[in-house]
């Protein structure tokens, strides 16, 4: 039950992908025929994730995941747009790969200005506009949140970037293959694809960037992916990547259907429990995100043990972090206090979940709960502030 930090690679993209390790095993800059069919399978792949993205096959480029996508987007962009100027936009709920990636670029002189949500993880486009200023050369905001589960709206917020001709950048790692991803009709400019969120292989991802917009390499090598990211393509990776990518954008309502099921159960149970509280979006969110903050336990890995021991993998927040005792950056921003921030559990499910592991799941998280809470009594932390704005809310999707 932690499908955003994960997920099982699907059938169809394993059998896609076998070949490519021992048959067409062929580097695909070698121009002899085993060159060539890895080749072709690569160029077969761009077109179908373009197809699946609404992007043109000359947009696309092949990545080793969402890190290296969001690094590339960021540092490519600056250096891109470098004689332009130096500040970047962005929020308070970015993910590490981007947060960590501007951090770095403010050690190299650019500056920053990081958005503040709304309780629910929303960024006001007018808060955007407020903050561009002459010099501001990209902004970068994540289309659905991996910690709350939030879907932005990211058309809103790419139109006022175009308006003022400032490159747009969406790290849409957690939403593709789970919501309906456009590049064209969200009007970004760059956007970043990670194959394992949606039962792709690991290690793969890809970037949009839309034409004429070329960006400046991350990587320098041998000059694959027409020069701008260099590296022998990985091609058992891509070929499963589209393959799970295709079925995903196939299935997505049907997907989502079934998951908003269990997800609609899950919440509906959870916020039953005394001193449970939703966060993030009731309705615009991930199909099957479940995100909660849980009053009187002092650490959330104490909570994700506790689920671990009766056999229910959930997490705290974002895999990334999810050993840290200090609270999710993106609870603080949401306007929590830093120590209820430390009881965060998200529950997220997926089309191999049912409504019998639901059912397992609310009962141990009961069980889990009371037992911390009895053992913790003393210590236990009272939530306050944003709870009435939100808290109790059922989703409605
Ligand atoms: N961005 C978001 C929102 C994510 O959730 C993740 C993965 O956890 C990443 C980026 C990093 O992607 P990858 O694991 O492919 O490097």
């Amino acid at each position: 039950m932690d499908h955003s930090a994960t997920t099982q690679l699907s059938q169809r993209a394993l059998d896609a992908m076998m070949p490519y390790f021992r048959d067409s095993y062929g580097n695909a800059s070698a121009v002899y025929s085993y060159g060539q069919e890895a080749k072709n399978a690569v160029e077969k792949c761009r077109n179908r994730c373009a197809k699946c993205i609404g992007a043109l096959p000359t947009e696309i480029y092949f990545t080793s995941g969402g890190t290296e996508s969001d690094n590339w987007a960021i540092r490519g962009a600056c250096e891109l747009k470098k004689d332009k100027g130096r500040h970047i936009i962005s929020t308070e709920i970015e993910h590490n790969a981007v947060r960590r990636t501007l951090e770095a670029m403010e050690a190299q002189g650019y500056a920053v200005t990081y958005l503040r949500p709304d309780a629910m993880g929303h960024i006001s486009p007018r808060d955007l506009e407020a903050a561009i200023r002459p010099d501001t050369i990209l902004i970068s905001i994540m289309t659905a949140n991996n910690v709350v589960g939030t879907v932005l709206d990211i058309e809103a917020l790419a139109a006022i970037a175009r308006k003022y001709r400032i490159l747009f950048h969406t790290d849409a790692v957690q939403a593709a293959g789970h919501i309906p991803i456009n590049a064209r009709k969200m009007g970004v400019d760059i956007l970043s694809v990670s194959a394992h969120k949606f039962n792709g292989p690991k290690g793969v991802g890809l970037l949009f960037c839309r034409l004429p917009t070329r960006l400046k390499p991350l990587l320098y090598g041998g000059g694959q992916e027409k020069e701008e990211r260099s590296g022998t393509e990985n091609v058992p990776g891509i070929v499963g990547m589209t393959e799970a990518l295709e079925e995903s954008v196939n299935a997505l309502d049907a997907n989502a259907a079934y998951l908003n099921a269990l997800s609609r159960k899950l919440i509906s149970g959870m916020l039953k429990i005394e001193g449970v509280h939703l966060t993030g979006d009731p309705v615009r969110r991930l199909p099957g995100f479940c995100s909660f903050l849980i009053e009187g336990i002092a650490h959330s890995v104490m909570l994700v043990n506790k689920m671990n021991e009766k056999g229910i993998c959930v997490s705290s927040g974002s895999a990334c972090s999810a050993s840290s005792k200090e609270a999710s950056h993106v609870i603080t921003a949401l306007g929590y206090d830093a120590r209820m921030g430390q009881c965060s559990l998200r529950v997220t499910l997926g089309m191999d979940n049912t409504e019998e592991d639901v059912e397992y799941c609310l009962r141990a998280a009961k069980e889990s709960i009371n037992a911390l809470r009895t053992e913790q009594k003393k210590k236990a932390p009272r939530l306050e502030g944003r709870v009435n704005a939100i808290g109790g809310a059922e989703p409605e999707t």
